[in-house]
């Protein structure tokens, strides 16, 4: 492309209210522009950069056995009904009504929608299984749209879904999801890391994420020093404890709470992850065997000034018909008369807590404690993953100690099992003619959220250092004074040709500009070769070649341009 025809819309102040590197060099670099909170423009440059990260996701999606297929971004309601999600989802949901009023949504995900399309055009165990996916805006009203394109509203989004009639299948696609991300981020260039994740709000058993790492990452993740353990720290695993019963009873330390008269009053005291928005305490992980049992404060007995917040017990999947039946399996806490909890995670408001060592109780002089209670009579063995681990303390399986760092979320894989299948009938008939409920896989990456992703790992003070792969292009024609020189303008103009008809993408800056502006937006835009041509080097028969990573420079002749380049 030649510059004066171009939108290059490059800035050379830092803008305000950009937190990150990667947003404000794509504020500088003329990538993108805000339109709204969390509503971006792509640019040209930024655009270009975009369909390369797309279209490597799309030719490995491919590869991987994937088929392609649009959707659209409008969903009728009535599918969210039937999965349930219509109630659960939250504000993150925009919900939008029609001319008839009718009620519909922007999609934040296309489980519902795929689902929808499979039930109908799939009946036979003969077509699966199968995996289809799309590229395709997304909208999340998120709470906190931030970091540019990093954490934005609408945004864009790879996702798959495959469709299966038994758990063979469904890890050996899972296994191949796993690999084409790696093989994107290989490809892309970026330095990450897949972790153990958790499956949290979307339910199913399997889950990993894969993480960019950065300094500016969102995610805490926690790996093991010796070996490949690693995991978001929201899932890691914690040491199993190594206490007995009546060890922890001795260690329990009580705190006065004389003050506390809420649960939110306790939470701020103590700085637990529990908040009075608290609904609904899930607890993940129980069984029959080994069951957890979670927090219970009750407005009967010494605690009842903190009533004002009741959390109900979820038995999952376990049943308590009375207050009796659970104190039976839990006991009274040793110093307390009242509720006893348990570290353990749960789900409050779709997001995964951890309500760490909790444990809230009255002693006969009547005074509100705050403890630390472990174990009781529960399978201390559920211990393992109930508390976010710490930096130095033994990683599982014997590997090492955990060390932590942090992550930008850019893929996210899930097994799925049969929750919006079963919700939304999607059933086929089996070998034996029988109808089976189908098991499913879902698959995302975060298309725009890599853009940015790439840039918090590939910078310097002058701007961005694209990764080869998704470079705007690939080199950039740098004349001096391009517009006095006749021959200068000639070889110029040669060469663009040249590298445009090579199929090579060049950055023709042909602007009456001072070569120091040319100089300085070449570098913020990141374009990894530079050629500069000027008339000392035409005398000598050569090109001055800048490499944008090493700032290394050399003189090329003439000749040798395009294969050096290419
Ligand atoms: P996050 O934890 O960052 O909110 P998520 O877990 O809600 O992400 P998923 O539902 O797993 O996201 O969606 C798949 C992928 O979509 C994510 O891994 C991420 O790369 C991308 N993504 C999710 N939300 C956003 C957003 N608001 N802006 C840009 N990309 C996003
Ligand atoms: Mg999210
Ligand atoms: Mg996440
Ligand atoms: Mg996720």
């Amino acid at each position: 492309m030649r510059v004066s025809k171009y939108l290059l819309s490059t800035q050379k102040e830092t803008p305000a209210n950009a937190e990150v590197i990667s947003h404000q060099l794509m504020l500088r670099a003329g990538l993108i522009r805000r339109n709204a909170s969390g509503l971006y423009s792509w640019l040209p440059t930024g655009l270009k950069v975009l369909r390369k990260v797309e279209a490597i996701v799309r030719d490995e999606m491919e590869k991987a056995g994937s088929c392609e297929i649009l959707m659209p971004i409008v969903q009728p309601a009535d599918l969210w009904q039937e999965s349930g999600r219509w109630e659960e989802y939250g504000p993150e949901l925009l919900r939008i009504n029609d001319r008839n009023n009718r009620d519909f949504v922007l999609g934040p995900t296309h489980e519902e929608v795929i689902t929808d399309i499979v039930r109908k055009e799939v009946n036979s165990y003969k077509q699966l299984p199968l995996n289809l996916y799309q590229i395709q805006t997304k909208f999340r009203d998120e709470i906190r749209p931030r970091f540019g394109i990093m954490r934005s509203r609408e945004f864009l989004m790879k996702d798959a879904y495959s469709f299966h009639l038994d758990q063979e299948t469904m890890d050996a696609t899972y296994q191949d999801m796993y690999s084409a991300y790696c093989n994107i981020l290989t490809r892309i260039g970026l330095n990450y890391r897949p972790v153990l994740a958790d499956s949290g709000s979307i339910g199913g058993s399997m889950s990993h994420e894969f993480h960019v790492l950065a300094q500016s990452g969102e995610d805490v993740i926690a790996y093991s020093t010796e070996g490949d353990y690693a995991a978001n720290i929201e899932r890691a695993e914690a040491p199993k404890p190594t206490q007995s019963r009546a060890d922890a009873t001795q260690e329990m330390t009580l705190i006065d709470t004389p003050n506390a008269k809420t649960i939110a009053e306790l939470v701020a005291q103590f700085d637990i992850a529990i908040t009075n928005t608290v609904k609904t305490l899930i607890v993940k992980g129980a069984t029959e065997e080994k069951p957890f049992v979670a927090l219970i404060i009750r407005g009967d007995h010494e605690l009842n000034e903190i009533k004002a917040e009741k959390l109900e017990l979820v038995q999952s999947p376990l049943t308590f018909a009375s207050d009796e039946e659970i104190r039976a399996v839990i006991g009274a806490g040793p110093g307390s008369l009242g509720p006893v909890g348990l570290d353990m995670p749960v789900i409050v408001d779709n997001s995964v807590k951890v309500m760490s060592d909790f444990s809230a109780g009255a002693n006969t002089d009547n005074k509100h404690y705050f403890g630390i209670n472990w174990g009781r009579d529960l399978p201390e063995a559920r211990a393992v993953d109930i508390r976010n681990v710490v930096e130095g303390e033994a990683a599982p399986e014997g590997q090492g100690t955990y060390a932590m760092a942090r992550g930008i979320e850019v893929g996210h894989i899930f097994q799925l099992g049969t929750k919006y299948s079963e919700a939304m009938n999607a059933n086929v008939l089996d070998v034996n003619g029988k109808a089976k409920t189908l098991l499913m896989g879902c698959y995302g990456v975060g298309v725009s959220r890599i853009v940015a992703a790439a840039i918090e790992q590939n910078h310097d003070d002058r701007g961005i250092i694209w990764p080869k792969a998704i470079a705007p292009f690939k080199v950039g024609i740098l004349p001096m004074n391009m517009h006095k020189s006749h021959r200068v303008k000639e070889l110029a103009e040669e060469l663009y040709k040249t590298f445009t008809d090579t199929g090579i993408e060049v950055m023709f800056d042909d602007r009456k500009e001072r070569p120091g502006v040319m100089f300085a937006d070449m570098e913020l835009v990141g374009v990894p070769h530079t050629i500069v041509i000027g008339d000392r080097n035409i005398d000598a028969g050569v090109l001055e070649y800048k490499n944008r990573q090493s700032g290394e420079k050399q003189d090329i002749p003439m000749n040798e341009v395009v294969d050096f380049i290419k």
